[in-house]
């Protein structure tokens, strides 16, 4: 949503708002506009948005102009589940803290020793970002003193208060003072983790950036049904055939994320993996040489689904199904950045059937399918809506294309039992047309929206109006400008 908020209206003092400016941004996002104003008070906060539109910043800001540069004491903590989140996160801060003094240091364990960061930590260190299991190994040691801590973050909080890190969290919560602001952040937030959140914070504020949609628009998605034995070929084709500036590649297991950088060197394509069992010092340097365009291809376990905020990366391909809807979620937003277009495909089995509707469940919205067993894939690349041309255009092109869609709205969802497969029941027993003409379903609470494609929408209109859907007659109209 367009607002005319500047930085400036937010009531921020000079020193930070020469350094937003620095750091290229001319107008806060949408998320920024309700927390900034929020954070500066006292609440605590519980904060959904997408991946990214600027979550960092909408708290590193409120940070910034509470934060004190002659306090001697370590004031702020960014807790996050993974090191180079910690890296890249503390590193946006020191920016907006440039011009205030106010310095901010990257905690994680491997690679670094413990008694290297005490030196470090000894220094004067305003926040602090890291990993919870190595800043509680400094907490039980005593080398950090969170005293007179006054605000604490949890970056992408539902992946912090999940099993694998809530042993870690609470412990070190445990040990922080009560008498501070917290403030939690993702893009994926359930009741489960909002039950454990309310254990953390006091009377939370909630912010909810467009929660029915948890992917962002500019992020064109695609499903390849295809064969595990096919996959090798398909990436290759893919690749070869859409040229992307950068794609990241995920993968279930560290195994597969060797299997794949192998068989694309073989092919004579310069790839990188990214796992977690490697070396901090490789892992940081790897990400780095994608990041600065060294390197096009990063395959990746989830280690880099979370948080990262990667220029240029055009396309995510989920080589592997992710583990949980959520992950889909952050891993497909790897692309798409700060309103840039972007394209997310993931390669599904015949035996993932099942589970792609339950991620298109979980996302209100349903992967437009491409058959592509049998190897065709060129055919369907080439297609006028295929992701190559998606590749190839901007956002404001891929507008202009989507002229040529009808956009339904059908006054029936989620409430109504209404799933996507009924839709499109609906629409090929009624009207004759095909699949293929079907466009993105996104199905909300009491109504949905259906993309019909190539000029077929007035056609499709008018006999889903005079006809039924699930058996039941259902309000269905053109979907009004800013409906969607
Ligand atoms: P999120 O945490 O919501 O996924 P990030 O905080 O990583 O998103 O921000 C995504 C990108 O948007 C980053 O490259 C960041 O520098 C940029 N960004 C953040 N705020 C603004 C703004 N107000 N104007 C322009 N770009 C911004
Ligand atoms: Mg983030």
């Amino acid at each position: 949503m367009e607002n005319n908020i500047t930085f400036i209206d937010l009531g921020l003092e000079p020193a930070l708002i020469r350094a937003i400016y620095n750091m290229g941004f001319q107008q806060p996002t949408e998320v920024q506009t309700e927390v900034v104003p929020i954070a500066l008070g006292s609440s605590d906060l519980i904060v959904q948005a997408q991946t990214g539109t600027g979550k960092t910043a909408a708290f590193g800001i409120p940070m910034m102009e509470k934060l004190s540069p002659t306090e001697k004491n370590v004031q702020a903590l960014v807790l996050t589940p993974t090191r180079e989140l910690a890296v890249q996160v503390a590193a946006e801060l020191s920016e907006l803290g440039r011009y205030k003094g106010l310095r901010a240091i990257p905690v994680y364990g491997g690679g670094q020793s413990v008694e290297a960061q005490k030196k470090v930590l000894s220094q004067r260190i305003h926040i602090i970002v890291g990993t919870p299991g190595r800043i509680l190994d400094h907490v039980r040691k005593a080398n950090i003193d969170f005293a007179y801590l006054r605000i604490l973050v949890l970056d992408e909080a539902d992946e912090m208060l999940n099993l694998g890190l809530i042993e870690e969290v609470r412990a070190l919560l445990d040990t922080l003072p009560s008498a501070r602001q917290t403030m939690m952040f993702s893009a994926t937030l359930s009741n489960a983790v909002e039950e454990i959140a309310k254990q953390y914070t006091v009377s939370p504020r909630h912010v909810y950036i467009t929660p029915q949609r948890l992917i962002a628009k500019n992020i064109a998605q695609w499903c390849f049904l295809t064969e595990e034995r096919n996959k090798e070929s398909l990436l290759l084709d893919l690749l070869g055939k859409t040229e992307p500036k950068s794609a990241l590649i995920f993968c279930q297991t560290r195994r597969k994320v060797e299997q794949v950088v192998r068989f694309l060197k073989e092919a004579g394509l310069n790839a990188l993996g990214l796992r977690g069992d490697l070396p901090q010092k490789q892992r940081l340097e790897t990400l780095q040489r994608f990041k600065n365009g060294e390197c096009k291809l990063l395959i990746a376990t989830d280690v880099a689904a979370r948080g990262l905020d990667i220029k240029r990366v055009a396309l995510v391909v989920n080589y592997d199904m992710p583990q949980y809807p959520e992950n889909y979620v952050h891993r497909i937003g790897r692309t798409g950045r700060a309103n840039n277009a972007g394209t997310a495909i993931v390669f599904c089995t015949e035996q993932e059937f099942e589970y792609l509707k339950k991620i298109e469940e979980y996302i209100g919205q349903s992967v437009q399918r491409k058959d592509v067993s049998g190897g065709t894939y060129s055919d369907i690349l080439l297609q006028n809506t295929g992701p190559a041309d998606c590749l190839a255009m901007d956002v404001d092109q891929r507008e202009q294309a989507a002229c040529e869609i009808t956009r339904l709205f059908i006054g029936a969802g989620r409430k109504h039992k209404l799933r996507a497969g009924d839709i499109v029941g609906a629409i090929t027993g009624q009207t004759g047309i095909s699949g293929e003409m079907i466009g993105v379903i996104e199905i909300y609470d009491t109504y949905s929206f259906v993309d019909i494609l190539e000029n077929e929408g007035d056609r499709v209109l008018e006999k889903l109006q005079n006809g039924l859907i699930k058996g039941r007659r259902v309000k269905v109209s053109k979907a009004k400008n800013g409906d969607c």
